[in-house]
């Protein structure tokens, strides 16, 4: 167990890191008091416009519009490739990893330029043009980026969808954006294990009428179904054109991609993103909260079915000219040292990660770490979901030896960019807070009835003013945007997040705001329960939700997971329970604890609470939409062991 401390920049920042503690104060306090010509800075220096704007932005928050760089021209696949060719055509774009560890290779920028020309001219030569949907349904092969970009180049807009999940849940998301071209592979391969993607697509289309073209890469050579008229393979009908490829000249609110959020709290919603204001987002954070400097290794170990993988895998490091690498595989294959063997084998210099990843691996013990050698590394960040203290002691002791500072970058995939972070050199970090915002971001805290809260207080998190990522509709269903975001309180974006901030004005998220808890009056966020589960050390990982209880209003309901080698007992769960009064106070105490060897998660890897609640409240004819589970006989286990039973 580590201690859970503060850490100056000093213990751990490089001296050259692009800003330092001023220089955020500086460059943040323009960018909230002189927002016009803050934008036009950034958007100069990051992006490279065919045609100026005439108008830096324009906003009404109240019908959830936004427009930024309004009449100003440009396409994201010349700034993510064409404009590198002469500086950089020859340095590694895509560092790809396999599944396997011996299957790597490097594609440069002049190749990734030649890779996606080809394919943006077959999807041409297949009818598609600017503004038609483009759904890829990929595994983690350098293709998917080839794809995406390739549709920014002409101009289609794409909708990812992330290859774990089912033919349904993939024809659900082909038909609500009303996708007419597919892309993806015979078959993917994680963790040793072959995923049967065309056959996916098969049974999905089977109910998307509109398809005509689906476009099949070759990765496995397993067999696959094929449609004459509708199908071709990616490799053939590439070799059969030309490398030329003359990008589509883009406004800067031309829809960029449409992509559906993970789910945790519904019915997935189809954000869509522009093209201007999401890739100076996407660019900007990447440059300033991982401190990229030219010529570092970068890797991001999310999925690109996942916002984290569109902004912060392709788009971001792409648009600044970085090396990105690329994982195929899962960190626990062949073992789970892998991820530091990565790190070894390309040099990586900045990892980023989500906290499912970093309990899991923490639950396998440190000599998995320790035996590699990790003297690349610099930086190291996390998202996704709040990261417990004690897994950020972990990350920083034992994964970066004290040495890397870490980021935790609060976000979603409605903002498109890191929206709340530390930034390397310029932030001192308290493990479990997000700490700051990012440029241009104006947070602030609420009551329940839209009351500003001041200085020290816990509340519902929301966004004060556009800024230039933010989500422009849910496709199809604009009332949906208003209704979701933009009604709670007038006039901001709500979050749908709760957070606290501190006496040094720093955010710590503390989870959903469907997930409080109200315990005998007394409001906790979920993370904090959580959090202090996990410190103690029999516990790998913890998730709690409230149930009704006749005096306390709540009652908490806590689900365990124990570390490996602890046997569950009802001493321990004493234990447990006293040990959560200590960290937190009586009253946040458990009522139930049950053991279980696993948590429902969504296919990115958030804990799904609400299906929690519902078998802690014993309300199983109400589990809802559990389509995006990754592993829906979790499910099972847990309700044949529940303990609260009507
Ligand atoms: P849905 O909106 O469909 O329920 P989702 O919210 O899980 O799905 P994402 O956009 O992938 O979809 O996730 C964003 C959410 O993840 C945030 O609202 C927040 O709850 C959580 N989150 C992300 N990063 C952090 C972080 N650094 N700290 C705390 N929470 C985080
Ligand atoms: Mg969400």
């Amino acid at each position: 167990m580590y201690k859970i401390e503060n850490h100056k920049v000093s213990d751990a920042a490089r001296v050259d890191s692009h800003l330092d503690e001023a220089g955020y104060h500086k460059l943040y306090k323009q960018s909230i008091d002189e927002p016009d010509t803050f934008w036009v800075e950034q958007a100069e220096r990051f992006l490279t416009w065919d045609k100026p704007w005439s108008k830096v932005h324009e906003s009404d928050m109240s019908k959830g519009e936004a427009a930024w760089f309004i009449d100003g021209k440009l396409n994201v696949s010349v700034n993510c490739i064409d404009r590198h060719l002469d500086k950089r055509g020859d340095q590694t774009a895509i560092i790809w990893e396999g599944d396997e560890p011996s299957d790597s290779k490097n594609i440069s920028y002049r190749e990734l330029h030649e890779h996606v020309c080809r394919l943006a001219n077959v999807l041409r030569a297949r009818g598609v043009k600017k503004g038609d949907r483009v759904c890829l349904y990929m595994p983690m092969i350098p293709e998917a980026a080839y794809a995406m970009l390739a549709c920014s180049r002409i101009g289609a807009v794409h909708s990812v969808v992330f290859g774990g999940f089912s033919p349904d849940a993939l024809r659900d998301r082909i038909n609500d954006s009303d996708c007419q071209a597919v892309i993806t592979a015979d078959e993917g391969v994680r963790g040793g294990k072959r995923v049967p993607l065309k056959q996916n697509v098969e049974k999905a289309l089977k109910e998307c009428p509109n398809v005509h073209t689906v476009v099949t890469v070759k990765r496995t050579g397993g067999d696959v179904e094929w449609h004459e008229h509708r199908d071709i393979w990616y490799h053939e009908a590439c070799a059969a054109v030309s490398t030329d490829c003359p990008p589509e000249i883009m406004d800067s609110e031309d829809p960029l991609f449409i992509l559906y959020t993970s789910g945790s709290t519904g019915k997935p919603k189809g954000v869509l993103h522009t093209t201007g204001g999401y890739l100076l987002g996407s660019a900007m954070t990447h440059h300033y909260v991982f401190d990229y400097h030219d010529g570092e290794v970068y890797w991001c170990t999310a999925d690109v079915g996942w916002i984290t993988g569109h902004s912060y895998i392709v788009y971001g490091p792409l648009c600044n000219g970085a090396t990105t690498l690329m994982f195929e595989g899962v960190p626990t294959y062949p073992d789970a040292s892998r991820c530091w063997d990565i790190v070894d084998k390309h040099k990586v210099n900045i990892f980023y990660t989500a906290p499912t990843a970093i309990r899991a691996l923490m639950a396998q013990g440190n000599e998995l770490v320790t035996k590699t050698s990790r003297a690349s590394l610099r930086l190291l960040g996390s998202v996704g979901e709040p990261i417990n203290p004690e897994a950020w002691e972990w990350y920083y002791h034992v994964v970066g030896e004290m040495r890397c500072p870490i980021v935790d970058t609060w976000w979603q995939t409605e903002t498109g960019a890191i929206m709340i972070t530390p930034l390397p050199g310029a932030t001192d970090l308290k493990p479990g807070s997000a700490t700051r915002p990012f440029f241009g971001v104006e947070p602030a805290l609420v009551d329940p009835e839209g009351n500003e809260l001041e200085g020290v207080a816990s509340g519902n998190l929301i966004i004060k003013r556009s800024w230039p990522s933010q989500i422009r509709t849910v496709y199809g269903d604009h009332q949906r945007l208003i209704d979701t975001y933009f009604s709670a309180y007038k006039g901001v974006y709500f979050t749908g997040d709760g957070a606290r901030r501190d006496e040094d004005g720093y955010y710590w998220i503390t989870g959903r705001v469907d997930d409080v808890l109200n315990v005998s009056g007394h409001r906790i966020g979920t993370a904090e329960v959580e959090s202090a589960l996990v410190l103690h050390d029999s516990v790998a990982e913890a998730a709690v939700v409230g149930c009704p209880h006749d005096i306390k209003g709540q009652c908490i309901y806590a689900y365990v997971m124990p570390m490996r080698g602890i046997t569950p007992s009802d001493e321990l769960v004493k234990e447990l329970k006293a040990f959560v009064a200590e960290q937190v106070g009586s009253f946040a105490k458990p009522d139930f604890v049950q053991w279980t060897p696993g948590l429902p998660k969504t296919r990115s890897g958030k804990i799904m609470r609400r299906v929690l609640r519902k078998i802690a409240c014993d309300e199983l004819d109400t589990l809802g939409d559990t389509s995006t589970l990754a592993d829906p006989a979790v499910v099972d286990e847990l309700v044949a062991n529940r303990l609260n039973r009507a």
